[in-house]
């Protein structure tokens, strides 16, 4: 393990916790059983368990338990919220409301939509990475049936003022859905006090099992119907169908409540590791911080680096240290980030970008040691440039 590179790339996934391992151990062999068995010990056992990770899941967010819906994860649960919405409310209205520095999992079945007839407003971003609250009321219609923006930004970290969002939405009669797939565990969310509507979650970035999210439905005040996008046995009343996953469910439980309990002092510990990393790549001078510097995750650092190229400056980092320009799903590409471009950074800029994402195993050390490896790597493409 000890000369693997350094993992500085939290937002693509995080490992599991041993202790959400432990918990999930049992329920691959032993309660192996179909939560949807009425008729045997076996099914109540699982239908058990995962009553219990629902409950726990609801109360992290201030919902009922019967609100929050099983899915594969984050991906899934945009696709079940905005499909889903467009489905049931087109006849109310066709206009859908987001942000030009979503992720791919919103942006693509927004545009797969437009596609089928719908409107899409995409609201640029300020050059700190924050919506308009402005520009937000500006664009909601009479037609509009949907805003969607993201709670914590996979790549530049930026939270959105999402009560805020909320407020604007529920005056104005139009669902809210929020992708916080980078927040949950991270910043504390309340459906209630932010007024969500639409939440979707996952729990492979907070040391939970890859393969498990859920998408969070309001049942009241107001209650949102939504179409349900994979049909079959009728699980998860109706909208989710699929046996359920138990053994990732209660995983997905397990890191969730992890997350909250350590939440404030993670947070802290996190900020002093970023903070510091920033003031030490900061020496090489050159250095542009994307997104706002403090309305951010703790463990997300995002910077551009003038001078150097951006596929040598991630091959220099190799094999010391793990992590990405941009975000996992479109650094395969050989395109810009989305994102920094939406901040207003330059091509050239854009390219020579790192994204750190720091979490609960990341050490001082490792921190040092990254900032000397980045910062020699820097200075060498520089030399060798001039
Ligand atoms: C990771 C991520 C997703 C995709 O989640 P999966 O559970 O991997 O499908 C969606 N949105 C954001 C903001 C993410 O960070």
């Amino acid at each position: 393990m000890s000369n693997r590179p350094i993992y500085l790339d939290a937002h693509a996934t995080t490992p599991v916790d041993p202790m959400v391992l432990e918990a999930m151990l049992p329920y691959f062999t032993q309660h192996f059983g179909n939560a949807a068995s009425k008729t045997h010990q076996y099914g109540w056992e699982a239908e058990a368990a995962v009553k219990q990770a629902r409950e726990c899941l609801a109360a992290a967010i201030h919902a009922e338990p019967e609100e929050i819906v099983f899915t594969s994860g984050a991906t899934e649960a945009n696709n079940l919220a905005i499909k889903g919405v467009a489905e049931s409310y087109f006849t109310k209205g066709r206009h859908i409301i987001t942000v030009a520095t979503e992720h791919n999992a919103v942006l693509d079945p927004c545009g797969y939509l437009r596609s089928l007839g719908f409107e899409l407003t995409i609201l640029p971003v300020q050059p700190d990475g924050l919506i308009s609250l402005d520009d937000l009321e500006k664009a909601i219609r009479p037609d509009t049936i949907l805003v969607s923006v993201m709670a914590a930004n996979n790549e530049i970290g930026v939270l959105q003022p999402i009560a805020e969002i909320g407020q604007i939405c529920r005056s104005h009669g139009v669902i809210f859905h929020t992708d916080a797939a980078q927040a949950i565990g991270k910043i504390p969310l309340d459906v209630q006090a932010m007024q969500i509507d639409l939440m979707s979650l996952t729990a492979h970035k907070i040391y939970g099992p890859k393969g498990i999210g859920a998408l969070y439905v309001r049942r009241r005040d107001p209650r949102v119907n939504l179409a349900a996008q994979l049909h079959g046995g009728g699980h998860e009343r109706g909208m989710r169908s699929g046996t359920l996953y138990t053994p990732q469910i209660v995983g997905f439980a397990k890191a969730v409540e992890m997350g909250l309990e350590e939440m404030k002092d993670e947070a802290n510990r996190l900020r002093g590791l970023r903070d510091h990393l920033l003031r030490q790549l900061q020496t090489v001078g050159g250095i542009h911080l994307n997104g706002h510097p403090t309305q951010r995750l703790p463990g997300n650092l995002n910077i551009c680096v003038e001078g150097v190229d951006g596929q040598a400056l991630l091959l220099g980092l190799q094999p010391a240290v793990a992590v990405s320009s941009g975000s996992a799903c479109s650094s395969a590409k050989v395109a810009p980030s989305h994102v920094l471009k939406a901040l207003g950074r330059s091509d050239e800029l854009a390219y020579a970008s790192l994204r750190f994402g720091l979490g609960r195993y990341t050490t001082g050390k490792e921190i040092d040691r990254a900032a000397d490896v980045a910062i020699a790597t820097i200075q060498a493409l520089r030399q060798g440039k001039s």
